[in-house]
């Protein structure tokens, strides 16, 4: 199945350039070297020791921020090649589209936004994202940063949410109020449909659900799996369910690429000047899949992240930001040299800041624990 958008792909010969000229490579295009970029990022890297939804010891097979960011370049690459649209494009926004996220998930990102509204600042990790690639990665000589094209960066701004001039002052140099390419709208549903299934398929493996009750709760999810275990009524239930999982993913997918056809044929539009000035994005799930998704979510919420195992760990971590935060804002010089020596030029709660959400897990933990013996607050 092809269906051809190519009118609305985003060429990449017309990609706005880099802050930092460069010259053209001899073989990859300038949204391949991105995708590379980011790839052999440190940022990239970290996020292995990121907590996803299960904190690490649960288990040993579980989703963790990079294995979630693979399966989320995976449904966006095809979803991009079905549709003809620039699947390396898609591909670098898939792979940063986490890389911002500090230490603890959401938990970590209100506590961090918390301490920063005490001086009048906020924590964002979009804009965290941002910051990461323009200045924190140091691998090249001639400029800070990754210096990406415009259309990356302007994608990881966007890949969330729309915004108007003057909402985020930083961001207003990438076109706000207007919507992103189609490449970038793909981010969003396709990380939902990648975590919704995975936090399903783990919170099976840890036993935090039951299938009858998923049955019920999610009709849709219960017919693909009655179908799954009338085709394989020998196999055991661990295989029935996984591949019912397998089948659910498809039927999302299938259904993001039949939704967006859908909303792209009623919108008429036929330029990707056309998806910037619609009122709304197209990259969206048919109303039957996406009635699915929101019976899902409801359900995860209340079973899974709201479930003992998750709410301990947060429970064990919660409070080591806000105690991690406040001893450096004592004497911000404690603060590792690469960060002190900025002291002059930056305010003491940014660096702060921006040391604390480029953490891991781990690492926030065993400076923790150095520091206070382990104990949260
Ligand atoms: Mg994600």
């Amino acid at each position: 199945m092809k269906l051809s958008f190519r009118n609305l792909r985003f060429p990449v010969e017309q990609a706005r350039g880099r802050r930092y000229p460069e010259p053209p490579h001899p073989y990859r295009n300038e949204f391949q070297r991105d995708r590379d970029r980011i790839v052999h990022a440190r940022a990239f890297r970290r996020l292995e020791n990121k907590t996803q939804v299960f904190p690490p010891g649960v288990s040993d097979h579980f989703r963790n921020r990079l294995t979630h960011t693979i399966e989320v370049a995976q449904i966006a690459r095809t979803v991009a090649m079905v549709l003809d649209l620039d699947e390396d494009l898609t591909e670098a926004l898939a792979l940063s589209h986490d890389i911002g996220h500090p230490p603890f998930a959401h938990a970590g990102e209100k506590e961090l936004d918390q301490e920063m509204a005490r001086f009048g600042d906020r924590f964002d990790h979009n804009l965290h994202a941002l910051r990461i690639v323009e200045q924190f990665e140091r691998r090249y000589a001639r400029f800070p940063g990754l210096n990406l094209t415009f259309e990356v960066r302007e994608g990881m701004a966007k890949h969330s949410r729309d915004f108007e001039p003057g909402e985020f002052p930083e961001l207003d140099e990438y076109l706000p109020g207007l919507r992103p390419p189609l490449e970038a709208q793909i981010i969003d549903p396709a990380d939902e449909i990648a975590y919704n299934t995975a936090d399903l398929d783990d919170a099976y493996s840890a036993n935090l659900i039951s299938l009858d009750e998923v049955c019920h709760a999610v009709p849709a999810y219960g017919e693909l799996l009655e179908t799954i275990q009338t085709q394989y009524c020998g196999a055991s239930i661990q295989v029935q369910f996984r591949e019912s999982i397998r089948s659910l993913i498809d039927w999302l997918v299938s259904g993001l690429i039949e939704g967006t056809v859908q909303a792209v044929k009623a919108s008429g539009v036929s330029s990707l000047d056309d998806i910037r000035r619609c009122p709304r994005r197209l990259v969206r799930l048919t109303e039957e899949r996406e009635r699915a998704t929101v019976a899902l979510k409801k359900y995860l919420l209340r079973n899974v992240y709201q479930s003992e195992v998750v709410r301990a760990e947060r429970e064990r971590t919660a409070g080591m930001i806000p105690r991690l935060f406040r001893y450096y804002m004592e004497d911000p010089t404690r603060l590792p040299v690469a960060y002190a020596e900025q002291l002059e030029e930056v305010p003491a709660h940014r660096l702060v800041c921006d040391y604390l959400a480029g953490m891991t897990d781990g690492y926030l933990i065993r400076i923790h624990e150095q520091l206070f013996g382990g104990q949260g607050s």
